[in-house]
């Protein structure tokens, strides 16, 4: 019997481990060699979808809470990338908008959406200057681009969540022309300081040659000294172009060996964002990344008319999208989060503690009568005999011991813990129960 009663107390924490939200299982990123790792240590393999250009028609009515609330549940996302237009680069005068330089605050407001719904949600998310012309200091560019992210930095440095992404894609070559990492580099070394004045931490994203597809030259050339802690350099594959396969990907896998790696944007299809899925191709990418245990972002979260959007044009622009919203892109990229990404659930709100405290109660026996509440970081229980109440972490790691003894009535412990989710578990005479909770 004993045998048992530990099997089911094991299964029912091994449940809980499926339910923490990504930013609670991974927790704050940074870089350890070649490898983004998670608040443990441990490597920490994102995944998720990027948004298409946030000034195109096609995409910005997509940047809202619904929607990353959506890619979470039903696609079990991890990571969003907003991709902030830095130009005002218009396909379609009457039906776009303007980008970071010529609308600052609408720009911002955009980008906000996503961000704060990826928090409360328990993402990750990608700030991503969205341009391919970064290095021109011309006109003040480079302090309108050190004005976003100072902003960012200072709303957001203090949140896990969030990741910079502080150049795009270097246009400064061909696709296939000659790697000139000299005129990206020195942009990269005034941008980096100015994020670091205000957020000490939170990993970056740096752009590479070739739209940040050939690392040959940043390999053998990486940024240094502050410049390089917690930073990692963007490599964007598309796997149908026969280049990326052939040329540019074995590059990343030599480079790898000398610098980490972020895939902050990926497609199945053309570089240019059309043209047939080749399976064989995208296969062989993804057998990489899984193995390298690197992050990626699926381009493109929209309903541009290009076979890399994962979405038709019937698709509504508050989610809940039914498998004929998408494209076969975009049912790909769907399969795969599910495979790959776990479910989780977030604290649902409320709960016994009510307030800004949310809790909720993961396993109670039929006989407990513990009263369970939780408000202001403080937990007030009703024990009655030799009672013990434990902070666990999500992966049912002790954290401390909040009570271990006689108790005849109502016990308060205040909960000194990081804010976070964890688990209360509460044992005593008849008595067997476990809450999940929220400390702010
Ligand atoms: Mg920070």
């Amino acid at each position: 019997m004993k045998i048992t009663t530990r099997i089911i107390a094991v299964s029912a924490f091994a449940l809980n481990f499926a339910v923490a939200a990504p930013i609670d299982d991974i927790g704050a990123l940074s870089v350890q060699g070649t490898q983004v790792v998670g608040a443990n240590g441990q490597p920490a393999q994102l995944r998720g979808m990027s948004y298409y250009w946030s000034h195109s028609h096609t995409a910005f009515p997509f940047y809202n809470a619904n929607v990353v609330n959506w890619l979470a549940e039903d696609w079990h996302v991890n990571l969003v990338r907003a991709a902030m237009a830095f130009e005002t680069n218009a396909w379609d005068q009457k039906l776009d908008k303007n980008g970071y330089i010529s609308d600052p605050s609408g720009t911002i407001q955009q980008a906000e959406a996503v961000i704060d719904a990826a928090i409360a949600k328990g993402i990750y998310v990608i700030i991503d200057l969205h341009t391919h012309w970064a290095n021109d200091s011309a006109n003040g560019r480079w302090n309108k681009a050190a004005e976003f992210f100072e902003y960012m930095a200072t709303k957001y440095g203090k949140y896990p969540n969030v990741i910079y992404e502080v150049y795009n894609e270097p246009g400064t070559e061909t696709w296939t022309g000659p790697v000139d990492w000299n005129p990206i580099k020195p942009y990269l070394e005034f941008i980096i300081p100015k994020i670091r004045a205000i957020d000490p931490d939170n990993l970056i994203i740096a752009g590479t040659p070739a739209y940040s597809g050939n690392l040959s030259a940043v390999a053998s050339d990486p940024l240094t000294g502050t410049n390089a802690v917690n930073v990692a350099y963007a490599f964007h594959f598309y796997a149908s172009t026969d280049d990326h396969l052939n040329r540019l990907l074995p590059i990343a896998k030599s480079a790898l060996n000398t610098i980490p790696i972020f895939i902050s944007e990926c497609g199945l299809t053309n570089a240019d964002g059309n043209g047939s899925l080749n399976y064989n191709s995208i296969n062989q990418f993804w057998q990489w990344i899984d193995e390298a245990k690197l992050s990626w972002a699926a381009w493109s979260l929209s309903n541009t008319a290009e076979t890399s959007a994962a979405l038709q044009t019937s698709a509504s622009t508050s989610g809940n999208w039914s498998e004929s919203d998408l494209t076969p892109s975009g049912t790909w990229l769907r399969n795969k989060l599910r495979e790959q990404n776990p479910e989780w659930s977030p604290i649902t709100g409320g709960g016994s503690g009510g307030g800004d405290n949310p809790s909720e109660i993961i396993s109670r026996n039929a006989a407990s009568t513990s009263s369970f509440h939780f408000a202001n970081n403080t937990i007030s229980v009703s024990l009655n005999g030799q009672s013990k109440v434990e902070l666990l972490d999500l992966q049912g790691r002790m954290v401390r011991t909040l009570w271990n003894g006689i108790a005849n009535g109502s016990v308060s412990m205040s909960v000194d813990a990081k804010p976070g989710l964890y688990l209360v578990r509460i044992q005593g005479k008849n008595l067997h129960e476990t809450h999940k909770v929220a400390v702010k």
